[in-house]
């Protein structure tokens, strides 16, 4: 068996699409070798890595097809169709003489695929790892690609949770053009195949987010947990003709990206899971982004501090982080950049459910006025006085459990809270 890990071969501005490289491949690895692709694996890596073109995919193909045939077919798809007249476009190609689903991939691949993931990592550990392992591969550029590809070989070994995609591409020569979707028949599809198929439509904000906007080949993407239901509701949606479609086994809507973590101990450019408390009023800043400081005891017993931000994008999820109050607490997710944690999903763990205010009087129920520094309250009309604050009970408009941003604002690998499997009731969009 062979393992075909590819990536890097696409640009922002000239379009085309990692995954379309790939279904090329296996189209040519069936008919030209009468080769069987058992599955085609579509790898989110680190979100967080700057030298992506968007989503940070990698591609792995399973195939019986002889190692030295499949590194010929796939070097020359990826020669061909590759965008490499933009400089930021390092394609990269491996391949492994590795049985997927004999647990033959190396520990050191594993342990690599793991880290492209969650952490950062250099050309030079691909490279050691492709000497050591005697891999065949191919790159152009700088060979940034291979460490995608490499990632790929290893992560069906790796990940234990899959979903599945079935990507529709459109016919080449209208590439680039506006996409001719139907949009009702989209919002049908979606509501047919839900909750099986998800994030297919956002109905909070009637966006069609299965349809990219990017210049690419792509007409539409299915996601879900039924690699059946993805296809069906593909089919259900009435669009310009579809040039071909593949089904891919992916780690998308997994979290495979978050790491459990302190707020002492966190790094940019990673993505974690955190708990704490507000320590700082939800603030909206001018262009409708929303910050509040979490705070969380480290090591060394002493408050750290971590601000986190709903960005504009994520559009009405902001409204529950503005329903968060100084002492909840909350599990926080999302990747850290720039010291700040760019909130995907919260848990609210514990509210709290009551405030100190200036008391009443007992006797008139007017407000009682300070009676000086350290002197506590008293009421002017009546003369009755109270020593300290009084509690009123709080209306919250939040509820414990798991709140999310909608699907127009999900990344590729974040999990839906539809999928279910999280350790508290949820709320999930749709
Ligand atoms: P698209 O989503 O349009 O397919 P992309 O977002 O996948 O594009 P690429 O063009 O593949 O972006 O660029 C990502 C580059 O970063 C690749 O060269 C890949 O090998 C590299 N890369 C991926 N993960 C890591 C990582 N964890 N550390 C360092 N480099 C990485």
């Amino acid at each position: 068996m062979t393992i075909v890990g590819i990536d890097d071969t696409d640009s922002r501005e000239r379009g085309m699409c990692t995954t379309f490289v790939a279904a090329e491949i296996a189209d040519h690895l069936r008919k030209r070798c009468s080769s069987i692709v058992s599955r085609i694996l579509l790898v989110r890596l680190n979100p967080a890595v700057e030298y992506k073109t968007r989503g940070n995919a990698a591609l792995a193909i399973h195939t019986d097809c002889d190692p030295e045939l499949a590194f010929a077919i796939a070097r020359e798809r990826l020669e061909d169709l590759a965008e490499t007249a933009d400089d930021r476009t390092n394609p990269g190609l491996v391949v492994a003489d590795l049985d997927p689903d004999e647990r033959e991939t190396p520990t050191d691949v594993d342990r690599f695929a793991h880290s492209a993931i969650r952490d950062h990592l250099e050309i030079a550990d691909a490279v050691a790892l492709l000497e050591r392992h005697e891999y065949r591969s191919w790159h152009a550029g700088d060979g940034r690609g291979r460490i995608g590809a490499l990632a790929a070989i290893g992560a069906w070994e790796v990940l234990e949770e899959w979903t599945y995609e079935y990507i529709s591409y459109r016919e080449t020569d209208r590439w680039g053009t506006p996409r001719e979707v139907e949009r009702e028949s989209v919002f049908a599809a979606a509501d047919w195949g839900y909750p099986d198929v998800w994030d297919t439509v956002d109905r909070g904000e009637g966006e069609t987010v299965c349809v990219p906007h990017t210049p690419g080949p792509i007409l539409h993407g299915i996601r879900g947990d039924d690699p059946e239901a993805v296809q069906s509701v593909a089919e259900r949606t009435e669009s310009e003709p579809v040039a071909e479609s593949q089904l891919f086994v992916t780690n998308q809507g997994t979290d495979g990206h978050l790491q459990s973590g302190g707020i002492g101990t966190v790094e940019d450019g990673r993505a974690y899971q955190l708990e704490g408390r507000i320590a700082t009023e939800p603030e909206t800043r001018r262009g409708g982004h929303v910050f509040l400081g979490l705070d969380a005891p480290t090591a060394d017993g002493a408050p750290r501090r971590l601000t986190c931000a709903a960005f504009e994008p994520t559009k009405r999820f902001r409204d529950h982080v503005r329903s968060l109050r100084i002492g909840d607490r909350i599990t926080a997710c999302g990747e850290v950049s720039d010291g700040t944690l760019k909130l995907e999903k919260i848990a609210v763990r514990d509210l709290v459910r009551t405030e100190r205010v200036t008391p009443t009087c007992p006797d008139c129920g007017r407000t009682m006025e300070s009676a000086g520094r350290t002197q506590g309250y008293r009421c002017r009309d009546c003369g009755t006085s109270r020593n300290e604050k009084a509690d009123q009970r709080l209306e919250r408009d939040l509820e414990p459990g798991w709140y999310e941003v909608p699907p127009c604002a999900r990344r590729h690998i974040s999990k839906p809270l539809v999928r279910g499997g999280f350790d508290a009731p949820t709320h999930p969009e749709r």
